[in-house]
């Protein structure tokens, strides 16, 4: 038996270029009956240390910081102090010093977007030789999105958010399923919300909290309830996190809720690292049918439209599901990662 809980993931308030208090993030989130929330300022934490971290009724908001130098953006969540980005010589003392306080590391929109016409970061993240991060934001729903927005598609896609929405940055998945290879690393979605308003068009403002909130979700399957206790219940989202007993949901188009992929005895799922020494069947559950594809290290091995999928995992590797639901981007798992006999 494992518990869901479903939170948006980065995120920016007023304690940095974000245009909702924290308060309002909490009733939005509400609203959109999220379980967690982490929020991520921009070098600082300074919604933790006003108190905001913490239950809000059934819902609980976590408070980690967008470690923000020029290029180079880094998630940082389990943290009590402000991490300014710019205190940095470079992005390996980021990575280092995230890991040696034992907090949740995560590569921000590390190949960025690229609309010339809104400020958005260009290809962000040029260091690889590193290895001490958690894991790499593989989707980001701003970012996908302004990467279609012109001039002239501006409007379409301000009414029509939704079909700008292509998926997860190539290059971001080629990365992870090279990586993952090597190494466990965690694919996390994320909204980076920041509500604000357009630079020309003042009154307009886009991708608004209350419409991110429903759209990328990350899904966490736990062996325990969320505990009541704040302590107690952010390490439980933060260890399933970095375990990668989590999926991504594209929620809007459809509730993924009820995604699992696991083997048939139930023992290994989603996010586990193992030795495979004998085959074992993987099975992959959704709510709807929906086009499935099994990835092994990347490459398609198996596909099929309907609710399930059963696999004979012969080959050690990495072993990941996509899903999409009347062609749209739907789920992203983390990956079982079946290691070779040494
Ligand atoms: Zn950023
Ligand atoms: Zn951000």
């Amino acid at each position: 038996m494992r518990y869901e809980y479903k939170g948006a993931i980065h995120l920016h308030s007023r304690y940095s270029d974000g245009s909702a208090s924290v308060k309002e993030i909490i009733t939005r989130a509400q609203d959109a009956a999220l379980d967690f929330v982490m929020l991520s300022d921009h070098n600082t934490v300074a919604a933790k240390r006003d108190g905001y971290e913490g239950w809000h009724g059934n819902m609980l908001l976590l408070v980690g910081n967008e470690i923000s130098p020029r290029t180079h953006h880094y998630l940082a969540f389990g943290i009590d102090e402000d991490l300014d980005g710019h205190d940095y010589a470079d992005p390996h003392d980021i990575v280092d010093d995230v890991a040696d306080r034992k907090a949740l590391g995560i590569i921000a929109h590390p190949f960025g977007g690229k609309s010339p016409y809104l400020r958005v970061l260009p290809r962000s993240w040029h260091t690889w030789d590193i290895d001490r991060y958690d894991g790499i934001e593989i989707w980001s729903y701003m970012i996908d999105w302004t990467d279609r927005v012109t001039p002239w598609t501006l409007f379409y896609y301000y009414l029509y958010p939704e079909r700008a929405i292509r998926g997860p940055h190539p290059e971001a998945l080629k990365k992870w399923d090279e990586v993952s290879q090597r190494r466990r690393v965690i694919g996390i979605g994320s909204i980076d919300a920041h509500g604000k308003r357009l630079p020309i068009f003042r009154f307009i403002k886009f991708l608004p909290y209350q419409y991110l909130f429903r759209t990328i979700r990350t899904h966490i399957l736990i062996s325990e309830p969320l505990s009541s206790d704040v302590k107690e219940a952010q390490w439980q989202i933060y260890t399933a996190i970095r375990q990668g007993h989590c999926f991504i949901g594209y929620d809007a188009i459809g509730d993924t809720t009820g995604f699992r992929f696991h083997t048939e005895d139930g023992e290994w799922q989603m996010g586990d690292e193992r030795v495979l020494s004998h085959p074992v069947e993987l099975q992959i559950r959704l709510p709807q049918s929906a086009e499935i594809y099994l990835r092994h290290n990347g490459t398609v091995c198996a596909s099929i439209r309907g609710k399930f999928l059963d696999y004979q995992a012969q080959l050690p590797g990495v072993y990941r599901i996509e899903a999409f639901l009347q062609e749209m981007p739907w789920i992203y798992s983390n990956p079982l990662f079946l290691r070779a006999e040494s």
